[in-house]
């Protein structure tokens, strides 16, 4: 199965795809993973990278698409994956349709997690990252068991650069002008599912699953 979370910036994307990666064993694909890994490992990549994402701008898509591109070529997507956060312009949705045909591979469907502005701005403010193996928590909707430590693997959380209160606002804009146009994009392809996002982690997960029956 090969599919696409689409969503605004904190709308639980990610929380998800890990679990369609557990449960479906899915490859799960986040470029602002890719892209935060080679932030910190100083590559090419992550230079060019890095200002944008500062800003709470999107990376040029010629550099995401040739990244993506390269991502889906690797063997171990064959048995399936799961992109969470790309593609996230227009120009991003037609080049995977160009690459999808390229590898001989199919999209089954497209995830839109919908969730209002003032609850994203809740979840962005309050998320926290573990340091070691890159879960995510929420100090008060996801809690870790000890504060600032990893429930999966002990390690510190810590929270993102990008989500200060200025950037997650430049980032719901940017979404509202450049993403969500493919919410239609995918509806008149009839590959789109909206889910509502503001439910418990299992509550959506639950829909998702069900979606995809
Ligand atoms: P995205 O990948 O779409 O930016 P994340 O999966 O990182 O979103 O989730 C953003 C924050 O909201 C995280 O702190 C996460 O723990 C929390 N979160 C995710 N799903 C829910 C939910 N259904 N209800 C409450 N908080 C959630
Ligand atoms: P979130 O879902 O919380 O917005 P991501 O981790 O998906 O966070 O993305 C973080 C940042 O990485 C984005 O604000 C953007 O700068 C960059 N980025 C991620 N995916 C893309 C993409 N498909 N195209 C352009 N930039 C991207
Ligand atoms: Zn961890």
């Amino acid at each position: 199965m090969n599919l696409v979370l689409l969503g605004p910036p904190g709308a639980g994307k990610g929380t998800q795809a890990s679990r369609l990666e557990e449960s479906y064993e899915l490859i799960h694909i986040s470029t602002g993973d890719i892209f935060r890994k080679a932030i910190k490992e100083e590559t090419p990549l992550g230079k060019e990278a890095k200002g944008y994402m500062d800003e709470g701008r999107l990376v040029p898509d010629e550099v995401t698409i040739g990244m993506v591109r390269e991502r889906l070529a690797q063997e171990d997507c064959q048995n399936g994956f799961v992109l969470d956060g790309f593609p996230r312009t227009v120009k991003q949705a037609d080049a995977l349709m160009e690459i999808l045909e390229d590898l001989d591979f199919k999209l089954d469907g497209v995830i839109n997690i919908d969730v209002s502005d003032k609850e994203l701005i809740e979840r962005l403010s309050g998320r926290r990252i573990c340091k070691s193996c890159g879960a995510t928590f929420h100090v008060k909707f996801n809690a870790s068991q000890e504060e600032g430590v990893c429930d999966e693997c002990g390690g510190d959380l810590y929270q993102r650069d990008d989500d200060t209160p200025e950037t997650i606002k430049e980032r719901l804009s940017v979404y509202s002008k450049q993403t969500e146009p493919l919410i239609d994009y995918y509806k008149q392809r009839n590959l789109l599912k909206t889910i509502d996002g503001e439910q418990g982690l299992d509550e959506v997960f639950n829909e998702i699953k069900s979606a995809l029956e």
